[in-house]
């Protein structure tokens, strides 16, 4: 069920419990702002999920209220998992779904890393 990016943060969706080691998943990369791995249901060859170690509901919940550092380093964290897996010379794609109109499903902002193959056009044709 897409979810309301307005909501307040709900500490018991499925990425904060990832985030507290809950629920498994495989590390990719990790530091003091970010925390990346695998998506479990894969759209393309290469497909991360990269999430802020913050509590934020959305990309616009982030953008919004965010200290400047934890922008920088979230952000910064991203453009390194994707140079690490050797994205940036074939290209790569990034997407963050925000709310009902974007599908969003989880409550805690995601950016989805999509690569090792070429992506095709960047949203359905009408
Ligand atoms: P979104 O629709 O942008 O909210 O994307 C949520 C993404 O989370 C989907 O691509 C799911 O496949 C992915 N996902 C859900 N649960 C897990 C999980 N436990 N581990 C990894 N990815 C997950």
């Amino acid at each position: 069920m897409p979810i309301d990016a307005t909501q307040p943060y709900d500490d018991q969706n499925i990425f904060a419990k990832i985030l507290r080691g809950e629920i498994p998943s495989t590390k990719i990369f990790e530091d003091e702002w970010a925390y990346a791995f695998p998506d479990i249901n894969p759209q393309a060859e290469l497909h991360i999920l990269v999430i802020p170690k913050g509590a934020y509901v959305s990309w616009d919940d982030f953008s919004a209220k965010a200290p400047p550092e934890e922008i920088a380093g979230f952000i910064r964290a991203v453009g390194h998992v994707a140079r690490l897996h050797g994205l940036v010379e074939p290209g790569y794609r990034l997407l963050s779904n925000i709310g009902p109109h974007s599908g969003q499903e989880v409550p805690h902002l995601h950016v989805h890393l999509f690569g090792g193959q070429p992506l095709g056009p960047m949203i359905a044709r009408r």
